[in-house]
Order: C-alpha cells, then structure tokens, then sequence
C-alpha cells in the first residue's frame, strides 16, 4: 500500500523533512529498509537514523538472525548465536531511532531454498506492500554476498510487480566510484558511477552519532576496534554526509 505518491516523491527527492510536505500530506512515507543480515543496516545506517529523526515510520526487516556466523563471537552456530543477534539488532535499531525492527526467521545460509519455494517472497510480501519506500542492498550486494544479492532481487522483483499508482519506490544503496573505504578489507566491494547515484539521503552529526552506536550493538560481528571505526570510516571516505542511492526504476 502507498499512502499517496507526493509522499513517497519527498523522500525520493530529498528526503524532505515531515514539516516541509504538503498539508495535505500529513502522513510521513512509510519506509522498509530490506537487508539480509543483522549488522547490513548499518551500510546506510546515518540515513536510517536521519528518517527516523524526520519523523518517518522506519522499519529495519532483516531476512535470517545471522545464526550461521561466524563473526568474533565464540558462539557455536545455532539458536543461541541467533537469539544474540536478534538483540544485536535491536539495539542497533533502538540506537537509530527506528520504529521496528523485523527478522524473517530464516535458517541463514538457506535463503536460495526459501527463494525456491516462495517462501521469501511470502514473508516479505505484508512489509513491501505496506511501504512507501524501500531500501536495499543493490544487485552487487556490496562485496557480493549471495544472500545480499537474493534480498535485493526479491524484493525488486516484488515492487516491479506491484501495479503503477500503489508500487513503492525502491532504491539501491551504493558506494560512488572512488570513495571505497581505504582499508584492505573493502578493495573489492563494488561500485557504481556517481552519474546514477542522484539520490542521496544527507545526515547530521547527531545521525552519524546514531549510526556509531548502531555499529557498537553488534558485539558477535566485529572486533571492538572495527565496531568503534567503521561509521567514521564510511564518512569520511564513501558518505561524506549523505549515504548515496540509487532508485530502481
Ligand atoms: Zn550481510
């Protein structure tokens, strides 16, 4: 369901804030932030906390609880890893100051089985079709996870199928042509020319700020080193103060 088309195209434009819309556009664009693991939100995380800080409704789905690892943690693979990410993420939700966070519950590792047998698209179905504006991994899914790959391919095949009038507007997050990261970890991660990258979503200090605490949730992902530099080093070398996106179609 889409509220109303000028709203989805505030956001689409440039993520007007609430007050700025229309009378007539009371309702803030409903935003669904699509990702395959629990720690993924944290490649637009300044733009999550800026939407929330807007006032939109922000919902963080992500596919699987990540329960396959292995991260840093010393948990074996299973539900006690899972549940550990589940609050993993929901701090790092609380900390963005998003409205939701939502896990699918799928086995990671087995998202190209629930592909297969619908059962992705089923559960994703009620969070696209509610959504004014979905954001995701693009088709390379950053350094090219499969799982990051079928989350974006899901979810754009679901909005092109939703008829004109009631299809959100779906954008990919990207890194700009040049701006990767400068550690070694990053050298190949993909990236798009900055000509297609028209959409950008600016964010504050205070969002950065956010998106710090974000990364530090996720305890089971990074060495604590990692956690405490990764949002400065995505500003300072790939967002600049505005993650950049690119709309679908
Ligand atoms: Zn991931």
């Amino acid at each position: 369901m889409i509220r109303t088309i000028a709203a989805a195209a505030s956001v689409t434009l440039a993520l007007a804030p609430v007050a700025a819309q229309d009378e007539a556009d009371l309702e803030p664009p409903l935003v669904v932030a699509v990702v395959a693991h629990p720690d993924d939100e944290l490649f637009m995380a300044p733009a999550l906390a800026a939407l929330a800080r807007e006032g939109h409704f922000v919902r963080i789905v992500h596919a699987t609880p990540g329960d396959a690892g292995p991260g840093v943690s010393n948990l074996p693979k299973g539900a006690a890893l899972a549940e550990t990410r589940r609050a993993e993420a929901d701090c790092s939700g609380k900390a963005l100051g998003v409205s939701e966070v939502v896990n699918l519950g799928i086995p990671d590792g087995k998202l190209a089985d629930h592909v297969r047998d619908g059962s992705l698209a089923k559960a994703l179905h009620d969070h696209l079709a509610w959504a004014d504006v979905v954001l995701t991994w693009g088709p390379d899914g950053g350094y090219g996870h499969a799982d990051h790959r079928l989350v974006s391919a899901i979810a754009t095949q679901m909005v092109q199928a939703q008829p004109e009038g009631d299809r959100a507007a779906l954008f990919y997050v990207a890194i700009p042509a040049g701006r990767l990261p400068p550690v070694a970890e990053m050298q190949d991660w993909a990236m798009t020319d900055p000509k297609l990258l028209a959409e950008g979503i600016a964010y504050t200090p205070a969002d950065l700020a956010a998106a710090r605490a974000a990364a530090m949730c996720h305890v089971t992902q990074f060495p604590e080193a990692s956690r405490e530099g990764m949002m400065g080093l995505f500003d300072a070398a790939m967002w600049r103060g505005r993650v950049h996106f690119r709309k679908a179609f």
